[in-house]
């Protein structure tokens, strides 16, 4: 089956214009630490010629005002939008709303419900609201998510959520979340869970901090960077009350609406980080050729060409692998592609962090400082090989669905001494007749 990741010239140009664009326009931005506020202001003109051109929410299907491009072109932007941590936001693509409006998208598909739609898929949509995704919680596994503690309990026309999360991503400057909480504990295991869209300023939502980590350190005590875009939240939800309408999709659908929401989601962030990836090594070349020392520039040095061709060929194989994700997802769906979506998850992430480990020793004490970008990406990408599932669950997921293809033997198939036993009884009447030749 013939693999085919070309796209016609008009979209070609449509990547030039990206790529122009993020570049001359965007990068700026990363250099002037805005708070939230003052950066959704600066984005505002930016938002508008997205849009103009076409490409806001790409993926999107049409009839949610997306451009309905498939996973395989959203793979060739995303590259370039993952260049820069705002590139996303600018182009209505960024984590978690994206995902947040797929989730939401799929709930409404299965109730009809025209309200949601217009109250928060839309409004999501447009970028006139913002989201957190509160599944994750201190005190139980979220590698497991059967071992959510957080409920959700009937109450006439209300649910009533009570529970404990952290790490909901843009928690502090969204304007509603959507949380998993335990509501049918009685129903079979993958039905017990459901989704719930929550508004922030309901009575005992309480966002205690935004968690200080490897990517925004600051002191335990301090709440120096809350309110800023990309943070973390810790969040306790008590007694909160919200009318059952809030409910997304079906009682019991929080599983499969989780699933729905990974899957696709996963496979963006790793074309995201080819983007990051390219910037780092693109980085990592210009200093090869530019730092004079011991007689030559470092770019002469065999180990620093070791780590050109090594980091090329990595960011190569991430490169088709996400592709050929992106191009089976078009093709069967994503159940249809989660080995090759999980194979990218540690994969790609793999490869990120390699790349930039490498761009920041080539600089030496400069690639350590914060006068370059990357300490900051090389922060980040640790990361990723933790969210949206941590590489050892990923890795089960592949282990697991190609170990289905085989069977035990107890003599391995492929035993020498067994086979030529075999191949003697196959072929014995040509073994007589060559014995008697010889
Ligand atoms: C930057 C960032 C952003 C995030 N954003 C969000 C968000 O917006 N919303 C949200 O709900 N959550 C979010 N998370 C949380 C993330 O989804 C969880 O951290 C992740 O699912 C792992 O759960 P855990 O941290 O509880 O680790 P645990 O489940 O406790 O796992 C700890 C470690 O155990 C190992 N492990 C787990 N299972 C197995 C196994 N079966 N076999 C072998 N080893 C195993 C892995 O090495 C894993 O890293 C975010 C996390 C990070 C770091």
């Amino acid at each position: 089956m013939a693999w085919d990741f070309t796209t016609e010239p008009e979209f070609e140009e449509k990547l030039d214009w990206m790529l122009r664009f993020v570049g001359e326009e965007i990068y700026p931005l990363e250099t002037l630490n805005l708070n939230h506020k003052i950066l959704l202001k600066a984005i505002a003109p930016l938002q508008a010629q997205v849009k103009a051109q076409g490409l806001w929410a790409a993926y999107l299907p049409p009839e949610l005002g997306g451009a309905g491009f498939g996973q395989v072109k959203l793979a060739l932007m995303h590259e370039i939008l993952g260049r820069s941590v705002y590139a996303p936001l600018v182009f209505g693509n960024n984590a978690p709303d994206s995902g947040n409006v797929e989730l939401l998208a799929n709930g409404v598909a299965t109730t009809k419900d025209e309200n949601m739609k217009k109250r928060w898929l839309l409004p999501l949509l447009e970028g006139q609201l913002r989201s957190g995704f509160s599944m994750t919680e201190p005190e139980t596994a979220g590698s497991d998510p059967m071992l959510i503690a957080t409920t959700a309990r009937r109450d006439g026309d209300e649910w009533v959520i009570n529970g404990h999360k952290w790490f909901t991503t843009n928690g502090s400057i969204a304007d509603f979340l959507i949380v998993m909480a335990l509501s049918s504990p009685e129903a079979e295991p993958r039905r017990r869970f459901s989704m719930f869209i929550v508004p922030v300023d309901t009575q005992g939502v309480n966002i205690v901090r935004d968690v200080p980590t490897l990517e925004n350190p600051t002191s335990n005590s301090s709440k120096e960077h809350f309110g800023y875009f990309g943070a973390h939240s810790e969040i306790r939800y008590d007694n909160v009350r919200i009318p059952s309408e809030n409910l997304i999709g079906r009682e019991g659908d929080g599983f499969l609406l989780a699933q729905q929401r990974l899957g696709p989601g996963r496979i963006h962030h790793c074309m995201r980080w080819l983007g990051q990836a390219r910037r780092a090594f693109d980085m990592l070349c210009e200093r090869a050729v530019s730092r004079f020392v011991h007689g030559s520039v470092l770019s002469e040095k065999q180990g620093i060409q070791n780590w050109i061709a090594d980091s090329l060929a990595e960011m190569t194989s991430a490169r088709l692998l996400t592709l050929y994700a992106a191009w089976k997802i078009d093709r069967e769906g994503p159940a249809g592609a989660r080995v090759e979506i999980a194979m990218i998850k540690y994969h790609g992430a793999g490869v990120l962090y390699n790349v930039i480990d490498r761009a920041i020793q080539v600089h030496g004490a400069l690639g350590f400082s914060s006068d370059l970008p990357l300490e900051a990406m090389y922060r980040a990408a640790r990361a990723a090989r933790i969210y949206d599932g941590p590489d050892e669950v990923h890795k089960i997921t592949v282990a697991k669905r190609v170990l289905r293809q085989y069977t035990p033997s107890e003599i391995p198939t492929e035993h020498i001494p067994t086979r030529q036993a075999s191949a003697k009884i196959k072929f014995a009447k040509l073994l007589e007749e060559t014995s008697a030749d010889s």
